[in-house]
């Protein structure tokens, strides 16, 4: 790592790759033969236009979006899409939701505002360490998962059936991780700030059959054919958050794309569960087959020597391990920024930490 940056294992925001913030860095005060800053452009102006049409265009490549399916970069984070999928898809019936963590919670007590919810599984009472079993309805309107659930540490190993029922996913902590097939999903939603961007820009990927019918309240910005429509830019878009976007898609088609940034974040999460599962301190959290590969979670089963591993880690330069509040503990977030050497850092860390401590 150049100068002093820390290895950060934040939820969210988190780190971005040091060649996009190096880039950000170089562009900052004059963008190409512009004279200006990205953040000073009108977001109608050309060069601003080429900026974001490349991000769109580079986001289709790298996701392998078909053509059938809009890209948006909207606002107000993956909770208003919690909302807007709910107003933009229930269409007078009722949905499926797998109640699979909090954020999951969270968007299914959101849809009950504007159609009838049926959680369809949870393993809310198991303290949301797997992911449930579900049993789908015909007659939904669409059906509501979380492919990766970030406070928890659970990921979903399979993309349900769901025949011609759409499915809807909040993909905001695992996005661009591994490769999905977008064909599979009706509705693909994620806050850029997990595994993309800074926050403030929300990835929407809709099919376009499914816009159009959303429910005569349904605000302006979050109704999705308007939105398509209008390019985005219904209101002023988080500019210089989509640039960064950009510049994030571009550094993964460099890393020879979501192919290979899957295969080493499946390396990266190996290195740290064959640790957890030798340890004779700590102890994985997430049930073994639903470990998510992007938030690892673990305690050594003492408060104590939680906060002690936390504050010792930081000052060798590992920091934001602490869990979630809600469920305490550590998790260590290793999206597709975060190099293998700094897991490989992690690991020794807890090695020692281990000797001494046991
Ligand atoms: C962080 C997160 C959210 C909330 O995102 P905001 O942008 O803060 O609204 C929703 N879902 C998942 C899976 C998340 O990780």
């Amino acid at each position: 790592m150049s100068m002093d940056r820390v290895y950060n294992f934040a939820p969210g925001p988190s780190m971005l790759p040091l060649e996009v913030l190096e880039r950000a860095q170089k562009e900052l005060l004059c963008y190409g033969s512009t004279g200006m800053s990205v953040m000073e452009m009108s977001h109608r102006s050309k060069m601003y236009l080429e900026i974001f049409n490349k991000t769109v265009a580079d986001l289709r490549e790298v996701m392998n979006v078909p053509e059938n399916y809009k890209i948006m970069f909207v606002q107000g984070g993956a909770t208003a899409m919690f909302s807007a999928v709910a107003m933009n898809l229930m269409d007078g019936g009722k949905a499926d939701y797998v109640d699979s963590g909090n954020f999951a919670h969270n968007a299914l007590e959101e849809a009950k505002k504007y159609g009838e919810v049926v959680v369809a599984g949870s393993s809310r009472e198991d303290h949301y360490t797997h992911i449930p079993a579900y049993t789908l309805s015909a007659d939904a309107k669409y059906v509501h998962i979380t492919t990766n659930n970030t406070i928890y540490g659970t990921r979903w190993d399979h993309i349900p059936q769901t025949g011609d029922v759409p499915l809807v996913a909040d993909m905001s902590s695992n996005i661009l991780s591994e490769v999905y097939d977008v064909s599979k999903f009706g509705v693909i939603y994620a806050g850029a700030q997990k595994n993309v961007a800074p926050a403030g820009v929300v990835i929407l990927i809709v099919r376009e059959d499914l816009m159009g019918h959303e429910l005569p309240i349904t605000p302006k910005v979050m109704n999705f054919k308007k939105m398509a429509d209008a390019d985005s830019m219904l209101n002023t878009p988080n500019c210089f958050g989509i640039y960064l976007a950009g510049l994030n898609f571009e550094w993964i088609k460099a890393q020879g794309g979501v192919k290979t940034l899957e295969k080493i974040n499946i390396e990266k999460a190996n290195l740290l569960y064959d640790f957890l599962d030798n340890s004779q301190l700590f102890k994985g959290t997430a049930c073994a087959r639903d470990r998510s590969r992007m938030n690892v979670t673990f305690v050594t089963g003492s408060a104590d020597l939680d906060a002690q591993f936390v504050k010792e880690a930081a000052a060798q330069g590992l920091v934001n391990l602490k869990g979630h509040r809600i469920v305490g503990g550590m998790r260590a977030s290793i999206y597709n920024a975060m190099p293998i050497e700094g897991v490989r850092a992690l690991v020794s860390f807890m090695k020692d930490f281990e000797t001494h401590n046991k």
